[in-house]
């Protein structure tokens, strides 16, 4: 038995969501023939109280997508400097779409209103215009970290005031609505566009949804097409999303609560120096000198369990669906055998 908590996207679907899967309605999708690809679309935006929604192969893709719609080349983006958009994209926000950043610093991924205005550029020819902010939530190299609602509400009105887009890294929104309590609801009503992944927490095989007005979904269905993204029969893949979305988020505060059991267990450790506390499931910890982050990693492996290196002796583990209350267990034995 192989421990693998490198990410919440290593998860295998359920017999019940291939099930679901195998007795797909289907048909071809860039002819918008596709009834569950539809289904899942409808859905997905019912869900946020949005229009529209487009159903892709990934989240970067979903991102990469409102970037292109939202911005004309030459433009400013304003995240955070952790952010995903900037970090594990490739540079997709100038290959795809010409445009720069303008990175803000901010505790765990988190950024605020009042410094998001002190960055908009001034309407001034020597400067990119400033045309969208991009809020990631949870934070993932942030540790898996939630906004507030009344931050979130608080940056929706200063983009108002200052007509700039607001789009959502929403990867793991889902995590954050189980531990904040806020609604799905609430959440789109902030937003332009929201991407969403079924692939993560949600245990989905693949896909992540699109979702905002008719007009920006009309616009993001073109992109797509351009990016690559035009599927056919992919209401095989869009069954999981909707068996994962009905039967998946509610179990999400289980993989919270054993992130929060295996933190726990680490800061016991003579080997561990600091654990950045767990909000949902994912869970960052430093090393101290005992041992070198990538022996770490390895004596790990060789006891079955996987967990990735992302810096100078931090660690992150992710907790997910295929992580049993078993293997739990055996985690808190195998970490437990190292000090
Ligand atoms: C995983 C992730 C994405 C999208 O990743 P894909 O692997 O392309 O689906 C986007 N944003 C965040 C914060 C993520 O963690």
């Amino acid at each position: 038995m192989t421990i693998d908590l490198r990410s919440d996207t290593v998860t295998k679907p359920t017999p019940e969501m291939l099930q679901a899967m195998f007795h797909a309605k289907v048909g071809d999708d860039v002819f918008e023939d596709d009834p569950t690809v539809k289904a899942l679309e409808q859905k997905s935006a019912a869900l946020f109280g949005k229009e529209a929604a487009l159903f892709c192969p990934s989240g970067t893709m979903t991102n990469q997508i409102a970037l292109k719609v939202h911005t004309q080349a030459g433009d400013e983006i304003i995240c955070h400097e952790l952010s995903h958009i900037y970090r594990y994209e490739g540079g997709g926000a100038a290959f795809n779409s010409g445009a720069s950043v303008r990175l803000l610093p901010g505790a765990r991924g988190r950024i605020k209103a009042n410094q998001i205005k002190e960055n908009i550029n001034p309407d001034d020819i020597h400067y990119p215009r400033t045309s969208l902010v991009v809020i990631e939530n949870t934070s993932n190299k942030g540790g898996g970290s939630c906004y507030e609602l009344k931050d979130l509400k608080e940056i929706r009105q200063l983009c108002k005031e200052y007509g700039l887009k607001l789009h959502l890294d929403g990867a793991r929104i889902f995590n954050a609505i189980v531990e904040k309590g806020y609604t799905s609801g609430q959440i789109g009503e902030l937003f332009d566009s929201l991407s969403i992944c079924l692939s993560k927490g949600l245990g989905a095989p693949v896909g992540s949804v699109l979702i905002g007005s008719k007009d920006f979904i009309r616009q993001a269905r073109r992109v797509r097409k351009v990016f690559g993204g035009g599927m056919r029969q992919a209401g095989y893949l869009a069954a999981a999303g909707i068996y994962a979305l009905d039967h998946h988020v509610e179990r999400l505060e289980e993989d919270h609560r054993k992130a929060r059991i295996l933190g726990n267990t680490l800061q016991m450790q003579t080997f561990v120096e600091e654990v950045i506390p767990v909000e949902t499931n994912i869970l960052f910890f430093k090393l101290t000198d005992q041992f070198k982050d990538q022996d770490f990693l390895k004596m790990l492996e060789s006891r079955g369990m996987k967990a990735v290196g992302l810096g100078p002796q931090l660690i992150r583990m992710v907790t997910h669906l295929d992580f049993s209350d078993q293997m739990l267990n055996e985690s808190i034995k195998i970490l437990n055998s190292l000090s």
